[in-house]
């Protein structure tokens, strides 16, 4: 459950989005530390460490943005461009304008140029930051970044401050002056992320699901990289499969390649309205696993889980697999579950169909008056605890948005989080929110 006691929506959301990319040791976590105005990212990381946290809010003459850091992928000699130019790829594609931050004492090196073409395809706005000038000796190598071909490269010393003002004005000047649109893309099919950690068999039912089906590659949101969604009937239906390339394209196993698989996940399960999160139910269930589906639940998006691989399954392993999902997977039992073979085609036919209750019950909208008459009925029966002589009470409640339902309650005196968790529990019974997340928020009159 998701308790909210203050905004209705968190404004970070609205807000732009700044990547910042660059090969590794340019100094970009610096950088990033200097932007934000404190030592919360992390310099040196351990190689091969990820890092769950890797936005950041920052505040500059009165506009606020989100930084992207992706500073924290050290990684190996080996295919290091090609590694570079895919980082950066995954970034700016959630990004509005990039931060391109390159080495003024080292100068420009292959690695360097992978990333120039990665952006000039991808048309975003980019700041160029030529780092390191820590005095007025360095700005000739800095002047030398022109050489890239991406307009005027900004001198600066991530280490000591110097040039970063003038390096965030331009930062702003590239943002857009409209907030992101929150809901784009309303209307049209229903769009669908499938996400999973690698070999649950993602790509497989992907396949199962478009079958013989015509896939339509859309290019109507005009892209000029490779498509990334696809249009594919399911049924008699289409939805919309979001980031099928990151599904169907086969990245090599690299260091740092999770860490970029997870920002992508990220990115799909931001821009869908369900998401179908596969697990290898031959498997003991993950901590990655558990990951994402936290994440489905924290970005408030339907959610279907499908147990995949049940062909391989004997006995026993069902018989554990209970015993994981009430002990792991608890905080979850509201999802909406399919066990399916997508290389056998078993149930496969049921994803659609649950698929629709979870879409369905995401956007279920309970008049005023229905939810009320419950409440009025769960407080008379189940009254709060009382505290410190007073009696906590929920007064009155509303439903205040659909996708996914939140409700709105008005009370007297401070709700339990776990007298919450009941009127959340009984709420689920009474109206059905199978496969979606329900958000309380509370507003207290004391
Ligand atoms: P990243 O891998 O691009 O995130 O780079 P880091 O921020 O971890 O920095 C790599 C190294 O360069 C660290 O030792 C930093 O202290 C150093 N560094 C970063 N910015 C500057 C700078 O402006 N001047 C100097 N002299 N060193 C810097
Ligand atoms: P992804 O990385 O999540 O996209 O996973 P893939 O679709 O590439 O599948 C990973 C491996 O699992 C492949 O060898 C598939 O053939 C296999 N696989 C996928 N689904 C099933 C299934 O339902 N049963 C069995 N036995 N194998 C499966």
């Amino acid at each position: 459950m998701t308790v909210s006691r203050f905004a209705d929506e968190d404004p970070r959301e609205t807000w732009p989005v700044v990547a910042v990319v660059g090969r590794p040791n340019v100094g970009k976590s610096t950088l990033v530390n200097r932007i934000i105005g404190r030592r919360e990212a992390v310099v040196q990381d351990i190689p091969g460490v990820t890092r769950d946290r890797v936005s950041y809010d920052a505040l500059w003459n009165g506009r606020q943005f989100t930084v992207v850091d992706t500073g924290g992928w050290v990684s190996d000699a080996v295919g290091m461009a090609a590694q570079i130019a895919e980082q950066a790829e995954m970034a700016i594609e959630t990004a509005d304008a990039v931060l391109f931050v390159v080495d003024a004492t080292v100068g420009i090196l292959d690695e360097d140029e992978a990333v120039v073409r990665v952006l000039r395809r991808s048309k975003k706005p980019v700041v160029l930051a030529a780092n390191k000038v820590d005095d007025p000796r360095t700005e000739a190598e800095a002047a030398a970044m022109w050489n890239l071909g991406l307009g005027e490269p900004y001198a600066v010393s991530a280490l000591h401050g110097r040039g970063s003002g003038d390096l965030l004005d331009a930062i702003l000047d590239a943002l857009p002056n409209a907030p992101r649109e929150r809901d784009d893309e309303i209307g049209g099919p229903r769009r669908v992320a499938i996400v999973g950690k690698p070999n649950v068999g993602k790509s497989s039912l992907l396949n199962t699901l478009a079958g013989r089906q015509r896939v339509v590659v859309d290019n109507a949101a005009g892209t000029t990289v490779d498509p990334v969604d696809e249009l594919v009937e399911v049924g008699g239906t289409v939805y919309r499969f979001i980031d099928t390339a990151g599904i169907r394209r086969r990245v090599k196993e690299a260091s740092g390649h999770e860490y970029y698989a997870s920002l992508r996940t990220h990115g799909a399960i931001e821009r869908a309205e369900v998401c179908v999160v596969v697990i290898d139910a031959s498997e003991p269930v993950t901590e990655q696993d558990l990951r994402i589906l936290s994440s489905v639940e924290e970005a408030g998006r339907a959610l279907v889980i499908a147990f995949n691989k049940w062909d391989l399954t004997d006995d026993e392993r069902r018989r554990y697999l209970t015993r994981e999902i009430e002990r792991d997977l608890v905080q979850f039992a509201w999802a909406a579950r399919v066990n399916l073979s997508a290389q056998t085609g078993r149930h496969v036919d049921r994803l659609r169909p649950v698929i629709d209750e979870a879409l369905g019950n995401w956007e279920k909208r309970i008049s005023t008056g229905k939810l009320n008459a419950f409440l009025g009925r769960i407080v008379a029966a189940h009254p709060h605890p009382v505290r410190g002589g007073k009696q906590p009470r929920i007064l009155f409640g509303t439903q205040a948005h659909a996708g996914p339902p939140t409700f709105i309650l008005f009370t007297s005196g401070q709700i339990e989080d776990g007298y919450l968790r009941f009127v959340e529990r009984r709420l689920r019974e009474e109206f059905d929110f199978t496969g979606t997340p329900v958000h309380l928020q509370v507003r207290a009159r004391e």
